[in-house]
């Protein structure tokens, strides 16, 4: 059994630890390419490692990936880089990720494997709030409509603003992922609840969940992988 059962098993939101764990050891861990395996491992002694991508739910990620055959991409939400070097490491040759995060330091962190895995030519990262980053973007009309998929992982307070952006720069048919939209299964907890560490995002969580579920623009599955994941199809 991996060292790291504790962290990745409070990430799930399977009501069966064991259930959860049969799904790693069997499907996820054997298949994780060995740079990832790295950077998690890597990651797993930072203060805040409950931040990165459970490998169940990056397995999902890389499908969808393949799935669209994705050659452009968008992250917004680095952290050490789990989903990024995903990404990197799926998308073809001579493609390209754009990943945007206001802190470089914790990327840095994940650069060196990332680096060693031969892909970090593929990525452009972008050190910035990313509202404006996203909004520099579209400033370019190239980029409209341009992206197959977007990987949206950061404040969650942002995500509908971030919706509003990935809608013009996605090509319809595009994917984009909004991540933690269960945001540890508190969705349904009433507030007294709520752990302290989670209050803060829950309702907004609650209101984006609402207002995507609405949105015609979007096909939608709210995926029960890791903490929730709202997978959306930019229909036109
Ligand atoms: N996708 C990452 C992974 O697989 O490890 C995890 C991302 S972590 C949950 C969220 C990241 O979003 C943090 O690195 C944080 O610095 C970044 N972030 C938070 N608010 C942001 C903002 N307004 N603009 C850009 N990045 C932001
Ligand atoms: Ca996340």
């Amino acid at each position: 059994m991996e060292q790291y059962t504790k962290t990745l098993l409070s990430k799930g939101l399977l009501q069966s630890e064991d259930l959860y764990q049969y799904i790693l050891e069997t499907s996820v861990y054997p298949r994780e390419p060995e740079p990832l395996k790295e950077l998690r491992h890597a990651t797993a002694g930072h203060p805040r490692a409950r931040m990165a991508t459970s490998p169940d739910a990056g397995q999902l990620m890389a499908m969808l990936l393949k799935l669209v055959n994705a050659k452009k991409a968008i992250e917004v939400g680095v952290y050490t880089g789990y989903s990024l070097l995903l990404t990197a490491l799926t998308i073809p040759e001579d493609c390209k990720i754009t990943a945007i995060d206001v802190n470089r330091e914790t990327f840095e962190i994940g650069l060196p494997i990332i680096k060693k895995a031969g892909v970090a030519d593929k990525i452009d990262f972008i050190e910035s709030e990313a509202l404006p980053a996203l909004d520099q973007l579209l400033q370019n009309t190239e980029n409209e409509g341009s992206f197959d998929f977007a990987f949206v992982d950061a404040d969650k307070g942002n995500y509908w603003n971030y919706h509003e952006r990935m809608m013009k720069l996605l090509k319809v048919g595009g994917v984009v992922v909004y991540d933690n939209t269960l945001w540890s299964g508190t969705v349904i907890l009433s507030d007294e609840l709520v752990p302290e560490n989670l209050k803060q995002w829950k309702e907004p969580i609650i209101e984006f969940n609402k207002l995507v579920a609405a949105d015609p623009r979007v096909q939608l599955s709210h995926a029960s992988v890791g903490d929730g994941m709202a997978i959306c199809t930019r229909l036109y």
